[in-house]
């Protein structure tokens, strides 16, 4: 058992009658009921609340979760009777989608992954991770608090190496009276069912052969930026032989995979200087491999704007400019800013590339599509001057599908820039 049986009674069933517009888009197989399109229900839901969806007929038309925090009041589950019902089989069901899905597609040598992605894997608001052999769930929704323990321990018994398990919460879902009546607090920790109050959640892990530290607790994200796995990969077939800067490095994900494929030298370029230490450690692990060895890693601790600026007017030259920043565009009427943003890093990494050199820009802004950023990319470098060969494009990796278009947040494209 990897978390404590839930000691709360169930939060029990309601019935919700939908208007036709939320019956159309339950049938399409949306996720999503709003508020304003509940038409009727039986009582008032609590947190986690069973809903059963019905036409104006009263025929069945799903079932799902109900969320008395969101303006998505119901987070739909299923839409087929065919189905098995809401709960642990259904949970259990959809698990086993998830595993499925991503067996024999995670590369070897690797044991840190995304097991479960939100609604793309039917657990809308829910993130599962595997480092090794701990578990993070990520809770965006209060759906999903009297079902915790259920779903891990599911999880358990599709990956039995399983030990610890961590419970981090999303900043509004902290803030909710629920946390305190099922007993999580953001980073709770446990190991096999029993809580770990002294446990430091730092957890080794690998990716492609590398060994990394994540702090499960305190990390960006769950510990990890496990989404830019697959790129990290790409990044280490083009590095041989080159002078990298990595910008926006974190703990080195992409700077230690370069360093494998051969670059000899990497640059980290990161804010936070526990990100950059973090980093250091990082390749202080990897020493055996002798391209890791020989090549000349330096962090730099400072904002990526600032920096780049400076090593302009250093005169400074690279043969490959990684650039990933965090989100720029929080919601829409941030998206305009963004762009510029993204045109100016793209504008300083160019300055800073040799001729012919490569640029890897990725966005993880879900608001900013691959189709406004890119075209935007390649005006502002055409008018500063550079020519732009877009030779690869990629998006989501496996273990983070994509299966609504609101979901696609992650894009990359890879150019030679001249
Ligand atoms: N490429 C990384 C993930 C990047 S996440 C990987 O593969 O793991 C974004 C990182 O950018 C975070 O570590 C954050 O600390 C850093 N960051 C955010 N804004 C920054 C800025 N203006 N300058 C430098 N670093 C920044």
């Amino acid at each position: 058992m990897l978390l404590p049986e839930n000691p709360q009674p169930s939060p029990g069933k309601i019935a919700v009658k939908l208007k036709n517009k939320a019956l159309a888009s339950v049938r399409t197989g949306d996720y999503r009921i709003y508020e304003n399109s509940i038409e009727h229900l039986s009582t008032p839901g609590k947190a986690g609340s069973l809903a059963v969806l019905f036409d104006k007929k009263q025929k069945f038309a799903g079932a799902g979760l109900y969320d008395p925090f969101s303006p998505v009041a119901v987070k739909v589950l299923t839409n087929s009777p065919k189905l098995p019902p809401v709960g642990r089989e259904l949970f259990q069901y959809r698990i086993k989608e998830a595993f499925a899905l991503r067996e024999g597609k995670i590369p070897g040598a690797t044991d840190a992954y995304r097991l479960l992605h939100g609604e793309s894997d039917s657990f809308p608001g829910l993130v599962a991770d595997r480092y090794s052999e701990n578990l993070v769930l990520k809770v965006y929704s209060s759906v999903w608090f009297p079902y915790l323990s259920m779903i891990a321990n599911l999880l358990e018994e599709e990956l039995p190496l399983l030990e610890n398990c961590v419970v981090r919460l999303s900043r509004e879902m902290a803030l909710l009276p629920e946390t305190d009546r099922y007993g999580f607090s953001d980073g709770m920790s446990f190991c096999k069912g029993k809580a770990a109050a002294d446990w430091e959640a730092k957890v080794l892990f690998h990716e492609n052969g590398l060994e990394f530290e994540a702090d499960l607790i305190r990390g960006q994200k769950t510990g990890f930026f496990l989404d830019q796995r697959d790129n990290r990969f790409k990044a280490s077939t083009l590095a041989r032989g080159k002078k990298v800067l990595n910008l926006f490095s974190y703990s080195g994900g992409f700077s230690l995979s370069c360093a494998k494929g051969g670059a000899k030298e990497v640059w980290d370029v990161d804010f936070s200087k526990y990100a950059i230490a973090e980093s250091q450690r990082n390749f202080a692990r990897n020493l055996q491999y002798s391209s890791i060895k020989n090549c000349l890693h330096k962090g730099i601790t400072g904002d990526a704007f600032e920096v780049m600026t400076e090593l302009g007017k250093k005169g400074e030259l690279f043969d490959m400019v990684i650039i990933d920043p965090p989100s720029f565009a929080k919601s829409a009427a941030e998206k305009e800013k963004a762009l510029y943003s993204y045109g100016r890093l793209a504008k300083l990494g160019a300055a800073l590339l040799r001729k012919g050199g490569i640029m890897i820009f990725a966005s993880c802004s879900s608001r900013v599509t691959a189709e406004e950023l890119f075209p935007h990319i390649d005006e502002i470098l055409t008018k500063a001057g550079y020519r732009r060969d877009v030779f690869a494009e990629t998006e989501h990796a496996v273990d983070h599908p994509a299966k609504f278009p609101e979901s696609r947040y992650l894009k990359c494209q890879y150019a030679r820039i001249f």
